[in-house]
């Protein structure tokens, strides 16, 4: 770990500026989660994801250095933050992950978390676990084999089985999630449904999100509940949900597998969506912040940050745009989001 973490911002250190009060948005949401793309780069092209255009394969290199990132989310831990997440793209694209989740890690207290597709993940688990990184998303979308090479152009199911198991080796917490597509995978619903009772692990499913290029469709879309159905009825079994404590499970509900330290969840982004409850910013690897996913116009904080503004000016950048941050998505009000920014830049 190099020894210039954690930077001090333009020759300020962010310590002492960190408030008490916390970071809230124009309605009082609290904002303690800050998720940040590290990268637009990937390997895989999930169907789901990749744009239609091809704009995926001329994805640019990040443009935050790791220093410039680190400086970044340090603005957002010293107003707030208290638990960081790093996306994509894909994040282990970048090989200096570990060092970007140890200037990180202190800020934070150790609540760095990665959602990752896994497929460099075995290599890189203990690594990352000893940088400071306390646990990882997997997205795996099928159980097997044909299916994962059909929804994301790989042969590479046993690669990211073999990174889910490095990881829990390594002692991350780790959860699986599965992006459903009427169609395309709603068959691996109950396989990774066994696979979570077998394995003892977590698998969440999501309901399948519209933007730009990624060939949205209604007959594409499952709802939660129809979700929740399939796994009852192939596993010939209730499910019992578990209580919400805090946020530490995010949006999704919970239900515990009988007979195993299984569970699956729901993330039900469009049929009852959670955005009264939101606590959550992002940054892009542009350096830009986004208020919510599909809403609020980018806001860029890498300028003024290579223009060595001050704390001050950037805190109140961030703050300026949370006062706008949407009360809710705009397909709730029928309206079509802001198709700007895919997925693979936001982060998801
Ligand atoms: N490459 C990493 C991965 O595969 O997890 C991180 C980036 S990916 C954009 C982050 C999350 O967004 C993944 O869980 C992915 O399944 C989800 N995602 C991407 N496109 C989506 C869509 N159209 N609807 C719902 N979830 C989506």
């Amino acid at each position: 770990m190099p020894s210039s973490f954690p930077m001090p911002i333009n020759n300020q250190p962010p310590r002492m500026l960190r408030l008490k009060d916390g970071l809230k948005d124009g309605l009082g949401r609290a904002i303690t989660y800050l998720r940040v793309s590290v990268t637009e780069q990937c390997n895989l092209a999930c169907v789901y994801c990749k744009p239609r255009t091809g704009a995926l394969e001329r994805a640019e290199p990040p443009a935050m250095s790791r220093n410039e990132l680190v400086q970044a989310v340090q603005v957002f831990t010293c107003l707030g933050i208290r638990k960081v997440r790093l996306t994509g793209g894909e994040p282990l694209m970048r090989r200096d992950l570990e060092t970007i989740v140890a200037g990180i890690s202190p800020e934070v207290e150790g609540r760095v978390h990665l959602t990752t597709n896994g497929f460099h993940l075995a290599r890189r688990a203990r690594g990352l676990r000893d940088a400071g990184l306390s646990g990882v998303n997997v997205s795996l979308d099928a159980a097997e084999r044909g299916a994962f090479e059909r929804l994301t152009g790989k042969d590479g199911l046993s690669r990211v089985l073999a990174g889910i198991e490095a990881a829990r080796a390594a002692g991350l917490k780790t959860k699986l999630n599965a992006v459903v597509l009427r169609g395309w995978n709603e068959d691996q619903i109950l396989p990774l449904a066994r696979l979570a009772q077998t394995e003892g692990i977590q698998v969440r499913f999501i309901e399948f999100m519209p933007y730009q290029g990624n060939g949205w469709g209604k007959d594409q879309f499952m709802p939660a509940s129809e979700i929740l159905d399939t796994v009852r009825e192939g596993l010939g079994t209730s499910l019992e949900e578990e209580p919400v404590v805090g946020l530490e499970e995010g949006p999704a509900r919970i239900f515990r597998l009988p007979g195993s330290e299984g569970k699956v969840g729901v993330i039900s982004t469009l049929s009852a969506d959670f955005c009264d409850r939101c606590n959550r910013v992002r940054l892009t690897s542009r350096g830009e912040l986004k208020a919510c996913l599909f809403g609020n116009k980018p806001v860029d904080l890498l300028e003024p940050l290579r223009n060595h503004a001050s704390h001050e000016d950037l805190a109140r950048l961030i703050r300026q745009a949370l006062t706008e941050k949407l009360d809710c998505h705009p397909m709730r009000r029928g309206q079509n989001p802001d198709l700007a920014n895919g997925m693979w830049q936001v982060g998801g």
